[in-house]
């Protein structure tokens, strides 16, 4: 049995912020957290200080594609590996696997992959070099909106399709967590309502959909935005369309690419306004790009050129990013959020809406001791996994 204490002097658990605090870790899970006065570190305890530290659970990211020259839909250990060990330096420690449209065929060998690499040893931490934990798979498509359907390359669309959602399904050996679905296409309902007796997520997407369409979605149970404001019908006083039911619906969790590119700052200040930062989950849409310098990447299938971080296709659309959730929490709070509530939208916000907020995305008693090490402006200094760090 290890165990470990940090003794922090800032903790954001990040309901609340402690000070002067310790974390008691045991077999990498935290036991206990609370004032040094009040908590009892137990003899022999491996002694950690954190001494101008923020310590905050790791970044839960369920929205990128991939990271460190590969792509989640390679689905091979290697670049899963690969994928995974970068996104520790920013100091994401669970992510969404999340796919782009493919074909049938394409799309079931990188779940199949994918549900490999997660069953099998390579995914189980703790080891070294730290790698984050891949927790499941987002289907960001085929079922989407040609309108909408920004790089998704359009013969891989899909009309919403229970049997194909089905196969999917099965081909992720149950690890898929959320579907991305334009719910004004035909068959849309009967796909959300499909995907939850599975118990997953149902963000809506690339979309076109009109307001009463987004409404009818939700009143099936969709509760989740995919990367709100884009790849979606624009907002209008008299239409306001998907974006009007997203931001009037509190129930639904609203994604967010704060990379300073692909949402402009007035409007990111709109979205938190209108749902507050407990109901904005922010993500990264990283490709493999990430970590990376600036060159010619895969995203899924097809061609991305990145050039001063941000990624493009050969039409010149925005193709993913570059982005970690490091820099997106340091770009809202650059916005005026505070910083516990900039980090509760990169941990707990996007735990809870996976279900799992007693186990990733909180510093609490029972939950997997996934940790990064902050500098008082909010730099990476050390990331810990299931108590294996910090390094
Ligand atoms: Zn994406």
């Amino acid at each position: 049995m290890t165990t470990k204490a940090i003794h922090a002097s800032r903790i954001f658990t990040p309901q609340e912020e402690l000070v002067d605090c310790v974390i008691v870790i045991e077999d990498g899970r935290i036991i206990a957290v609370g004032r040094r006065e009040e908590v009892r570190v137990p003899a022999g305890a491996k002694e950690i200080l954190a001494p101008d530290t923020i310590v905050a659970p790791g970044f839960v990211d369920i929205h990128i594609h991939g990271a460190g020259g590969h792509d989640v839909m390679e689905a091979t250990a290697d670049a899963l590996l690969a994928i995974t060990a970068e996104v520790v330096r920013h100091g994401t420690t669970s992510i969404l696997a999340t796919t782009v449209s493919a074909s049938r065929d394409e799309t079931c060998r990188s779940l199949e992959g994918i549900a490999n690499f997660i069953a099998g040893p390579n995914d189980l931490a703790p080891t070294r070099p730290l790698r984050a934990e891949t927790l499941g798979v987002h289907l960001e498509g085929p079922f989407i909106s040609h309108a909408r359907r920004g790089v998704h390359l359009e013969n891989a669309l899909a009309k919403p399709s229970v049997a194909l959602l089905e196969q999917f399904l099965a081909a992720a050996g149950g690890h898929a967590r959320i579907l991305s679905v334009a719910p004004e296409l035909p068959g849309a309902t009967e796909l959300i309502d499909r995907a939850q007796r599975d118990g997953l997520v149902v963000g809506i997407g690339h979309t076109d959909a009109t307001y009463d369409q987004a409404v009818t979605a939700f009143q099936h149970g969709a509760r989740h935005a995919v990367h709100v404001f884009n790849a979606m019908r624009p907002f209008s006083h008299r239409d306001t369309g998907v974006l009007g039911a997203v931001l009037t619906h509190r129930e639904v969790t609203a994604e967010l690419i704060a990379d300073g590119v692909h949402v402009d700052s007035p409007a990111i200040q709109i979205l938190l306004a209108s749902k507050g930062t407990d109901r904005v989950i922010l993500v990264s849409d990283g490709i493999a790009a990430t970590g990376m310098p600036d060159g010619n990447y895969r995203l899924g299938t097809f061609d991305v050129t990145v050039s001063d971080g941000v990624a493009r296709n050969a039409d010149g659309k925005l193709a993913g990013s570059t982005l970690t959730l490091d820099r997106a929490v340091r770009h809202v709070v650059g916005l005026g959020v505070p910083p516990i509530e900039a980090i509760r939208m990169a941990t707990i916000g996007p735990a809870h809406r996976l279900g799992i907020a007693g186990k990733k995305g909180v510093i609490a008693p029972g939950a997997d001791a996934d940790l990064v090490f902050l500098s008082p402006d909010l730099n990476v200094k050390g990331v810990m996994i299931r108590g294996v760090g910090p390094e």
